[in-house]
């Protein structure tokens, strides 16, 4: 453009009048380039520049520095180009129709670029903005995952340093990126501050014009920003945001961290949500539950109670004219009674403390044998004519059990077999071990239980539908204290089919050798 019109040296003095302009010159070669460079760099200088700036046609000055300094502003982008003719020359109406024409291209140059690094760096923003939601998106939990997310925003805008405080989440919380070198009093005042006015606050190095007067907070940073972080429309939290190294953030950098800060503060209320939902329908089950185990309980103590109460009302109105047998029958009737509530309460009680899991374990060394024997002639005396066949695997070593709670299991399981199979049996136990386990199981020929309640029939209170108003009385507490007790000796228990008919009820607890360190007491060997 210089060579064009003959100057001697050109200023584009370029940037939007809120901006600090920058300022590209060009000279000839020469003593007289030189000078004219002075002349125009002076000219910058002067106040004169905003007016020249945002003039809309051409202009000539005569009397600058004895020179005559023409300027051609690009129009609508607060920017102009000035130039100077040395040894002097008039500038002719041609020479201003060429500068304006110059200008005016110009000044469609420089808005497409300004439009192109402004689309670039929307895009830039765009991927930023897109890049975290995928990655808040895909986080569980992310109140309690903040230092990834931290991470994250640190990595995503070039920034080094960096703190995320959230109040109440249950207590406050406070993640920092490093160790930040603010006083925890200091962070607290800032954060509140931000909460309060609900505010961004922008502590720029630039800005500063001494020492002296930077903010303390700003200590140890080039520039700082602190962004209020809303959850559910009040602000709960803040994040500051900064960079120890050289890194100025400017305002665009300031609108991309806004809106960062919303997206975070959004995906923290959205997980709070999640969070309370979950919560109530927690409570909604566990209330569900109560009232589930309120009806059961009630019904199962109202039965005994009615049936005593009953015995009781016919002795006492009939006191004289009851005969001895009939009096027998109703004791035993009340003693019977008696006994299955007060089964009923221990049952319960077992099952609070085995859910509780406070359910004392009291192992020792025992003989399976033994045991199964003890348990079954005790059976034998309650129903004398039910069959039991046991057979147990002569090589079983000692094994450390609880021998009351297993006794227990097999109590219940033999019982049930009784119960819900011929009165008369048969049931089979049977007992041996694997090189890691202790295998039990205890068949009979009832009618089995369908394979889709084979695992249901294990949680408390449940019964099969078929025996809920069947002849056989049950509270379904049995079997679900039997998976308390084999899970608590770390075993499984689980019922099949059994071939030819009846149920399978199997029982694998792992061999443990805890107390002596992996070797068998000397009494295993005796
Ligand atoms: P309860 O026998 O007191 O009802 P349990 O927890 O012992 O409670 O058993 C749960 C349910 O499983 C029983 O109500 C019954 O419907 C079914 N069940 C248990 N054992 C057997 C079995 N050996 N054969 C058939 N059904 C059984």
């Amino acid at each position: 453009m210089g060579h064009l019109l003959d100057a001697t040296a050109v200023a584009l003095v370029e940037g939007t009048p809120v901006e600090r302009p920058y300022t590209h010159f060009w000279a000839v070669a020469d003593a007289n380039g030189q000078r004219a460079l002075s002349i125009l760099r002076a000219a910058i200088t002067e106040p004169a520049i905003l007016a020249w700036r945002s003039c809309q046609s051409p202009f000539i000055t005569t009397s600058f520095h004895q020179t005559t300094l023409v300027g051609f502003p690009l129009t609508d982008i607060g920017s102009v180009i000035l130039m100077v003719r040395l040894p002097e020359t008039p500038w002719t109406s041609i020479d201003q129709q060429c500068g304006a024409t110059l200008a005016a291209h110009s000044a469609a140059m420089l808005r497409h670029a300004r439009m192109y690094t402004d689309l670039q760096a929307y895009a830039a923003q765009t991927e930023v903005l897109n890049t975290l939601a995928l990655f808040l998106g895909g986080l569980l939990d992310p109140a309690r995952q903040l230092d990834m997310v931290l991470q994250r925003i640190l990595a995503l805008t070039h920034l080094d340093a960096g703190l995320i405080m959230l109040k109440d989440e249950p207590q406050d919380t406070v993640i920092s990126v490093p160790a930040l070198a603010i006083e925890p009093a200091q962070v607290t005042a800032m954060v509140e501050m931000v909460i309060a006015t609900g505010q961004p606050v922008w502590l720029c190095r630039q800005h500063a014009t001494t020492t002296e007067t930077l903010p303390r907070a700003l200590a140890g940073f080039c520039d700082l920003v602190m962004l209020p972080l809303a959850l559910h429309a009040t602000n709960a939290g803040a994040l500051l945001i900064g960079s120890r190294a050289h890194r100025h953030i400017s305002g665009e950098d300031l609108t991309l961290l806004l809106t960062i800060a919303q997206q975070l503060g959004l995906t923290l209320s959205n997980a709070r949500l999640r969070r309370v939902a979950n919560e109530n329908e927690a409570l909604r089950q566990a209330n569900h539950l109560k009232s589930a185990f309120l009806a059961s309980v009630s019904h199962d103590l109202r039965s005994p109670l009615t049936a005593i109460r009953a015995s009781v009302e016919d002795l006492l109105e009939r006191q004289h004219a009851v005969s001895a047998s009939e009096h027998r029958a109703l004791l035993s009737n009340i003693a019977r009674e008696t006994a299955r509530l007060s089964r009923f309460v221990d049952q319960l009680l077992d099952l609070s403390r085995i859910e509780a899991g406070s359910l004392p374990i009291d192992r020792e060394w025992i003989e399976l044998k033994t045991l199964i024997e003890d348990v079954v002639s005790n059976f034998r005396q309650h129903w004398p004519d039910c069959r039991i066949e046991t057979l147990v695997s002569p090589t079983l070593p000692l094994l450390y059990l609880d021998p009351m709670l297993i006794g227990q299991v097999l109590w219940n399981v033999l019982e049930n077999g009784q119960k819900y199979g011929p009165p008369d049996g048969p049931i089979t136990i049977e007992a041996f071990c694997t090189n890691s386990h202790l295998v039990m199981s205890i068949s009979d020929r009832g009618p089995g239980i369908p394979l889709a309640e084979r695992r249901r029939i294990f949680d408390r209170f449940y019964r099969l539908e078929r025996d809920r108003h069947g002849r056989q009385r049950g509270s379904g507490l049995g079997l679900a204290i039997c998976h308390g007790i084999i899970t608590a000796h770390n075993g499984t228990i689980w019922v099949d089919e059994r071939p030819g008919g009846g149920s399978i009820f199997r029982i694998a607890i792992p061999l443990t050798h805890e107390r002596t360190g992996g070797w068998l007491p000397e009494e295993a060997f005796v």
